[in-house]
Order: structure tokens, then sequence, then C-alpha cells
């Protein structure tokens, strides 16, 4: 079995909500119990996120999702054509956050980790951020 969507929408924070709750009406057809959507939902709310205030750090931009299913398999593909992340893995550690000063407690991809069964960080300084999860 194979299917997949793609979304795109303007960086602003309004999208957050919206991108949740489409990429849950997606994955609803492979029949997940509440907590594993609700996973998925939260995992890509941090990513989305990420996309708007780190990416193009709330100026106007693009973010893209793209979600597929094959067999039981969920991938989510969240996109943003932002700044990009100088050192991956450093981003990736709990409690590291470049943004102390806006609050943020430098724990969505450790979020996403957990929720997620797979994460992978693909970034280009300048060209944008790349955040593929499955479950
Ligand atoms: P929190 O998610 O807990 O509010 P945070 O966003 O700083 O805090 P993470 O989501 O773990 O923490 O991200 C860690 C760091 O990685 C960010 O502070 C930022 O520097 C960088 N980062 C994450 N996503 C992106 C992105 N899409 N574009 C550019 N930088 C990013
Ligand atoms: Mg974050």
């Amino acid at each position: 079995y194979h299917n997949e969507m793609k979304i795109e929408f303007p960086s602003k924070s309004q999208n957050e909500a919206f991108a949740r709750v489409v990429v849950a009406a997606f994955a609803s057809q492979l029949d997940p119990t509440i907590e594993e959507l609700s996973d998925v939902k939260t995992a890509v709310s941090e990513a989305v996120t990420n996309a708007i205030i780190h990416g193009y750090e709330n100026s106007s931009g693009t973010v893209t999702i793209k979600c597929s299913i094959d067999g039981n398999k969920l991938t989510v593909e969240v996109i943003d054509f932002g700044k990009g992340i100088e050192d991956v893995e450093l981003a990736r550690q709990p409690l590291y956050t470049s943004r102390p000063e806006l609050e943020r407690s430098g724990m969505g991809f450790t979020v996403m980790e957990t929720f997620m069964d797979t994460l992978e960080v693909e970034s280009q300084i300048g060209k944008g951020t790349r955040v593929i999860m499955t479950k």
C-alpha cells in the first residue's frame, strides 16, 4: 500500500495547528491509536515551529510538508528554505538552543526523537532544513 500528500503554507505561527491536524488526518488511514496520533502531532508541531521561528526567524517563507505511507509506515518531512543549521549534531543535543532569550528549552529535536521511531535532519546554511521522521 502506498499513499502520499504534500502541503505548503506560509511560515505563520497560526499554521502550526493547521499542519499538525492535516498530518494527523492523513495518518489516520493507518488506523493509529489515539496515542500514536498524538505523538505524530507533537513531533510535527515541534518541526513546524522550528521552521517558522529558527528557519525563517519569523520572517516570511514557505514551509512544505510531505507525507507518505508505505505499508504500515508513515514518513513525514518538514522542509524550510530558511537559514539552515550550522552544526546539526549540536542542535540535536537535549537542552541545546540558539535562542535562550526566547525562552526556548532546546527540547524540540529530543521530543521528535522520542515520539517518532526515526529522525533525520539535513541542513545547509543559507539553503534550509529538512527534517525526516518515520513512525
Ligand atoms: P524548543 O524546541 O524546546 O522550544 P529550540 O527550538 O531552541 O527549543 P530544538 O527544537 O531542539 O530547540 O532546536 C535546537 C536548535 O536547532 C534551535 O535552537 C536552532 O538553533 C536549531 N534549529 C532547529 N530547527 C531549525 C530550522 N528549521 N532552521 C534553523 N535552525 C533550526
Ligand atoms: Mg524547537
